[in-house]
């Protein structure tokens, strides 16, 4: 089990800097994130021994029951799935950096609030539905932008680049244009010259699409399958609270 791991980030690795090369990339500007929901502590654990310092989390549940046995190593936690408002105080207790997953301004709003009182800042990136599917959050990339600069007034918000999930599909070429969408908004982004905005961070690609989200500009992948295995719950059940049904 163990070992799968270890063989796994191995073949995890070796992709993303074979990818690099083949975009010209320096491997240095890719982070692997690993994505660790429905995944036991203690293999998380193993992980973070083996050279892993990035997690994420989808519900704040997990990232409470997992908490105890991973303070210990030394790890950085982000956030990647659906936030609820009422679930706000826990992200902070639980040490999360970064939130990726920021796509309202209600949210970004309640997070300041929060934020002011505790005296912290945090990271954020901006969340994009560039696959225009309903089941998925995030702005719409037409969107994206005056919400960025709405986010950017709020002082205990560092705006530190865009997140997409992409399109679900086995066909990479379908899944690039949902990469370019979001390299695109990151330069449009970047001319405005937002303060408080910075947009170095393309979070993008999972473990079925790193090469073409690496190839398209992503700074993260996030990976959880292609270094735990199969996870039991469809991802839906993760990707939309609201419903919780089975992807077709
Ligand atoms: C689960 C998840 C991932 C990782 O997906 P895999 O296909 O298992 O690599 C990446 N991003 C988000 C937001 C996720 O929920």
């Amino acid at each position: 089990m163990k070992e799968d791991i270890l063989h796994n980030l191995k073949l995890i690795n070796t992709r993303i800097k074979n990818a690099c090369e083949k975009a010209g990339r320096n491997p240095g500007e890719v982070k692997l994130l690993l994505a660790t929901k429905t995944v036991s502590a203690e293999r998380i654990k193993f992980a973070l021994e083996n050279g892993q310092a990035l997690i994420a989390e989808n519900k704040v549940q997990e990232l409470k029951e997992k908490y105890e046995d991973l303070k210990e190593i030394f790890h950085t936690n982000h956030f990647i799935g659906h936030l609820q408002t009422n679930k706000i105080k826990d992200i902070l207790k639980y040490d999360v950096t970064c939130v990726q997953s920021l796509d309202r301004l209600e949210l970004a709003e309640k997070l300041h609030q929060r934020l002011l009182t505790e005296n912290k800042t945090l990271e954020v990136l901006i969340q994009v539905n560039t696959s225009n599917e309903e089941s998925k959050f995030g702005i719409d990339p037409s969107e994206a932008i005056e919400l960025t600069k709405k986010i950017a007034e709020f002082s205990t918000l560092k705006i530190k680049g865009l997140m997409t999930i992409g399109l679900f599909s086995a066909e990479t070429e379908k899944v690039r244009p949902c990469f370019k969408i979001l390299k695109n908004l990151q330069q449009e982004i970047i001319h405005e010259n937002i303060p408080n905005v910075t947009m170095n961070e393309l979070s993008m690609g999972m473990s079925g699409d790193l090469e073409t989200a690496i190839e398209e500009g992503a700074t993260i992948v996030r990976v959880g399958t292609a270094v735990f295995g199969a996870r039991i719950y469809p991802d839906s059940y993760y990707w939309n609270e609201e419903n919780n049904n089975a992807r077709e």
